[in-house]
């Protein structure tokens, strides 16, 4: 057995996970197939969570990773191909190597979700994109887009708003979803929303152009100029890897776990916006170290709660 316990993604529940795993005495692999922090990186900010009244995601994610650094390496740019049940655990297959191990946190959180319309993918990179803190300084007093109405949606408005920008935020329904705090400040900082719109298509030549909107109560089309579009409709749950497990999801897609963050299979625990729910960095951490605790009922480690 090369590790105990393997975190599979290091945004703030697998952290957290990591971090509780070595501090309770299992040896613990953190796998990460991108750089530690995960949806945190991309946060223009975060004003909720406790500790830190306005942070950038970026800053946060730094703060996690040199905590993390403090007890275990994590194994960052090590995306995991494969995981499979074997006699004493599990095997993992990463882009790297193979590990053997006893137990899994999976903490792979959850990837953009796409419009599907026509011209998405002909403009990703190229005025379409799915992160304001990556690319919004590329907009810097041009006129986006933001289509959603979510918190995300929300946050990236107001930071796009605060570089300059003419913000339209383009919703399908006739409310938001984001806080109200949110809502106050979008229209404190006059930021246009584009109320039971939809998207049908992106236009342009050799980048966007212009975009065609549905008032979807009179069905009427029309196509207004943008030079930039921000997607920002929510997540898909990434559970390619426990599905071959035998890892039960409800029907969104979300991992099903336990109070204790069990999942389904013996050994193997879930935490963070894979689980679904609150999807907020400080249930994650929760989630994470709870996961991590959790683990010590197949290692054969004391119960330290
Ligand atoms: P979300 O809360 O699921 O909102 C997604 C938004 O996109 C909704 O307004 C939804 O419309 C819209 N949408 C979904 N599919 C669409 C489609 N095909 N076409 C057009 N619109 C579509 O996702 P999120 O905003 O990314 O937030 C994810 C989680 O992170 C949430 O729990 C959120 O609270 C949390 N978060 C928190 C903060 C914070 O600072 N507190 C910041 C960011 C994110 P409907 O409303 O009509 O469903």
């Amino acid at each position: 057995m090369d590790y105990e316990l393997a975190v599979i993604g290091a945004g703030p529940a697998g952290v957290a996970a990591g971090i509780y795993a070595v501090r309770a005495g299992i040896s613990t692999i953190v796998l990460e197939e991108k750089l530690v922090g995960g949806q945190i990186v991309v946060s223009p900010w975060i004003e909720n969570y406790p500790g830190y009244e306005n942070i950038s995601g970026m800053d946060l994610a730094e703060i996690f990773k040199n905590h993390l650094k403090k007890y275990i390496e994590p194994h960052e740019l090590e995306p995991v191909k494969s995981l499979t049940k074997t006699e004493e655990g599990f095997g993992i297959v990463t882009s790297k190597g193979k590990y053997e191990v006893k137990a899994v946190v999976f903490a792979t959180g959850a990837i953009y979700r796409t419009l599907g319309v026509p011209g998405e993918r002909k403009f990703s990179g190229k005025g379409i994109s799915y992160c304001a803190t990556c690319d919004g300084f590329f907009f810097r007093d041009k006129k986006v887009a933001v289509v959603g109405g979510g918190n995300t949606a929300a946050v990236e408005a107001l930071y796009l708003k605060n570089l300059g920008m003419d913000v339209h935020m383009i919703h399908r329904r006739d409310q938001l979803r984001a806080e109200m705090r949110y809502q106050e400040e979008l229209e404190k900082k006059g930021v246009n929303i584009v109320y039971d719109t939809v998207v049908c298509c992106f236009n342009g030549d050799e980048k966007l152009e212009s975009i065609e909107l549905k008032d979807v109560n009179t069905e009427e089309r029309r196509t207004e100029n943008f030079d930039g579009a921000f997607v920002s409709i929510g997540l898909i749950p990434n559970t390619g890897l426990v599905r071959d497990l035998g890892v039960e999801v409800d029907d969104n897609g979300y991992i099903k776990v336990d109070d204790f963050q069990r999942t389904n299979v013996k050994g193997v625990y879930a935490a963070g916006d894979i689980t679904g729910g609150a999807r907020q960095i400080v249930t994650s951490c929760a989630q994470g170290a709870q996961a991590a605790l959790a683990s010590t009922e197949v290692l054969g480690k004391q119960y330290p709660f």
